[in-house]
């Protein structure tokens, strides 16, 4: 039986860097992935022309010049920049919150006019404890209904009373007029779509589909030298200190034949009785105009008990707890690597999972 020198249980971002960096030093790779097609996440598929984010909006974005260097071996990139709109009870508001959004709530002119309404509107409190605390402390709770309570509410189902403050505040609030969604200086699509970048990763490299690791776990491990797990890491070890919780999103995928459907790459929609999150139109993306179809995907927030599939980790105490647990217990397996956002049971962006797929190969290799 051929042996390699690394298994790679899961086709997603993080195994696909790793094994671009193993193959960059001779080691041989092998990848197994449960779906019946790989890439994990950034899984996209291409209609039309179009390539569809099957998985939600990707937008890479980074601040490390190294790591964007990095990604340009494996794709080229435009320069897209993520400006979602909000659409709240049928009305459309420019978002994260800037003085455009002031102006279209407030009708203020000016950026100081627009900070003397927010002071105005900002509650008081010392110290925030959850994520409704620290929103209301910082734009009152007129923009705190608006923007994120329905919102908040659908993708979390809790009450966001009961959230970490840290979800929301990677969202920018801004006094200028500015849509960005994120703060870093790099920000694109792959042109030919994610799953040719991750495809240019791993190159020759099989993937093996439709096949999950625990069917035959001790067959998988002699496959190979070392083991890179990226799966979730509580059922690695069996459920052992019990069952990590996980949110999760169903996803409807439609083809429309019209040239544009909202006239944006994303909308979010903030009201609680509206059933999904956001609506993506995928030709925007890729500034596509010319084709005469549009594909558009809704989000619909969803329970891991009701998909079984893991896309958020929720990471309150108890959770946090359960996974330090598990981690303790991950440093002692000597032959196999844990890596990406269910064996790290982390919230991480692509760009944090190239830099932790590099970190992790360095120190193992
Ligand atoms: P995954 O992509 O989850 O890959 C893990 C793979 O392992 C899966 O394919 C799974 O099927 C497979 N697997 C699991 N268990 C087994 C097993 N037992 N046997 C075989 N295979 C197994 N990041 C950004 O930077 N920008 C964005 O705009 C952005 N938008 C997002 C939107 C949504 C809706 C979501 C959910 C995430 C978004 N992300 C974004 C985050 C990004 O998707 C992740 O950081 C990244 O894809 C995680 O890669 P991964 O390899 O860790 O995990
Ligand atoms: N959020 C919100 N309103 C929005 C968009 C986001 O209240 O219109 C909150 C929500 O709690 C969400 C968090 O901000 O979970 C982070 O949003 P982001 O878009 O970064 O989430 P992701 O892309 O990871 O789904």
């Amino acid at each position: 039986m051929r042996k390699y020198d690394y298994l790679l249980v899961g086709s997603g971002l993080f195994s696909c860097v790793f094994t671009a960096l193993a193959k960059q030093n001779k080691k041989t790779c092998l990848i197994i992935e449960k779906r019946n097609y790989p890439f994990g996440n950034c899984y996209s598929e291409e209609k039309d022309n179009i390539h569809i984010h099957m998985y939600g909006p990707h937008v890479f974005h980074t601040n490390d010049h190294r790591l964007w260097n990095f990604m340009q071996k494996f794709a080229e990139f435009n320069n897209f920049i993520y400006k979602p709109k909000v659409n709240y009870n049928n009305r459309i508001y420019s978002f994260p919150i800037n003085l455009m959004t002031l102006c279209q709530i407030w009708n203020v002119v000016t950026p100081e006019q627009a900070l003397s309404r927010l002071e105005e509107a900002r509650v008081k409190i010392d110290n925030p404890q959850n994520l409704e605390e620290w929103a209301l402390s910082q734009v009152g709770e007129e923009l705190y209904r608006t923007f994120i309570y329905g919102y908040t509410k659908k993708q979390w189902n809790t009450d966001p009373k009961n959230l970490p403050k840290f979800i929301i505040q990677r969202l920018p609030i801004r006094l200028y007029f500015e849509e960005n969604y994120f703060f870093d200086r790099y920000q694109g699509i792959p042109i030919n779509g994610y799953s040719d970048m991750l495809q240019n990763m791993i190159e020759d490299t099989e993937v093996i589909l439709n096949t999950d690791y625990f069917q035959n776990r001790d067959y998988w491990n002699n496959k190979a030298n070392q083991v890179v797990y990226t799966g979730c890491i509580d059922e690695y070890f069996e459920f052992e200190y019990g069952q990590l919780n996980y949110r999760s999103l169903n996803f409807t995928h439609e083809k429309l034949e019209i040239l544009d459907f909202q006239g944006n790459a994303a909308i979010n929609y903030t009201s609680e009785n509206v059933p999904y999150t956001r609506v993506i139109e995928h030709k925007h993306f890729l500034f596509d105009t010319k084709s005469p179809y549009t594909y558009i995907s809704k989000e619909y927030p969803a329970n891991y008990e009701d998909t079984k599939v893991p896309y958020y980790p929720i990471n309150n105490d108890t959770n946090n707890e359960i996974y330090q647990k598990y981690h303790k217990l991950s440093l002692s397996q000597n032959k196999t690597i844990f890596g990406g956002r269910l064996a790290q049971y982390k919230y991480y962006n692509m760009d944090q999972i190239v830099a932790s797929a590099h970190h992790i190969y360095n120190k193992f290799s």
